[in-house]
């Protein structure tokens, strides 16, 4: 399985991509700015994409996608996430008033997308790549992701802060090879982290203590300009493992 960062920024400016993960060239998690990073024959390829929450950062670039692969679908595009995401979607984005309910067109009976509610504990297989929702602890219903093949398991948190749930979880499993958290603000932004329900270094540090794997762990999400200031905190709190920054275009081969 071949993850590539498309897009890891918790913003915009310049280079800055906001959050989409492409698993091989046929599933996207998250839909932020990093789409716009496709070609529209990668685009194409793309049959799957599972949702981690709908703050805009993470599906920016989903209606606009939609719809340039409206001429060249020919089976619905896959979308997933847990209920309450398909239903914000739904009256949010594809109400007709922000977005066309592509849901319905050009037929609902074959339209170019399709939602696909997922509950806590489905494991959904594609092509010998298991995708598992795990719970973790964000201001609106948020979900990460545990993905497995045979050669491997990745996890990514999604937005997140402090919370037993999503370590409990991978911990109850007996693979975790690479990870993917974020850490969006800077030690100063802690009292906001928490109001916000994202890490900044202390959380994150308190929270890495829970876990029992020694995956290799990749820092995303981090405000744009705080890049270094956040990464090298993360460093002074964090030394029992080791840190690598995710950045735009790195391949991770799993
Ligand atoms: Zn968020
Ligand atoms: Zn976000």
């Amino acid at each position: 399985m071949k993850l590539r960062v498309l897009g890891c920024s918790g913003g915009i400016g310049g280079e800055l991509r906001t959050t989409a993960l492409l698993i091989d060239d046929d599933i996207l998690i998250d839909a932020g700015t990093g789409i716009g990073e496709l070609t529209l024959d990668e685009m194409k390829k793309v049959r799957h994409i599972f949702l981690t929450h709908t703050h805009l950062d993470h599906i920016a670039c989903l209606p606009l996608m939609v719809d340039s692969m409206f001429p060249h679908i020919v089976e619905p595009m896959m979308i997933r996430s847990h209920a309450s995401a398909i239903e914000v979607l739904k009256k949010h984005i594809f109400n007709w008033a922000i977005w066309p309910d592509f849901a319905s067109l050009p037929t609902t009976d074959n339209p170019v997308m399709r939602y696909e509610p997922l509950r806590m504990g489905d494991v959904c297989t594609l092509g010998g790549r298991s995708f598992e929702m795990m719970p973790v602890n964000h201001i609106v219903p948020t979900v990460g992701y545990r993905v497995e093949c045979a050669s491997g398991v990745v996890a990514f948190s999604g937005d997140t802060t402090s919370n037993d749930t999503f370590w409990e979880e991978l911990n109850k499993r007996s693979r975790l090879d690479v990870l993917i958290v974020e850490v969006a603000f800077k030690e100063s932004f802690r009292e906001l982290s928490l109001k916000s329900r994202h890490y900044c270094p202390s959380l994150l540090a308190e929270d890495l203590k829970k876990l029992r794997h020694r995956p290799q762990i990749f820092l995303t999400h981090n405000k744009p300009g705080e890049e270094e200031l956040i990464f090298s905190q993360c460093r002074e709190l964090i030394t029992d493992r080791e840190l690598q920054r995710l950045s735009s275009g790195l391949v991770i081969e799993i």
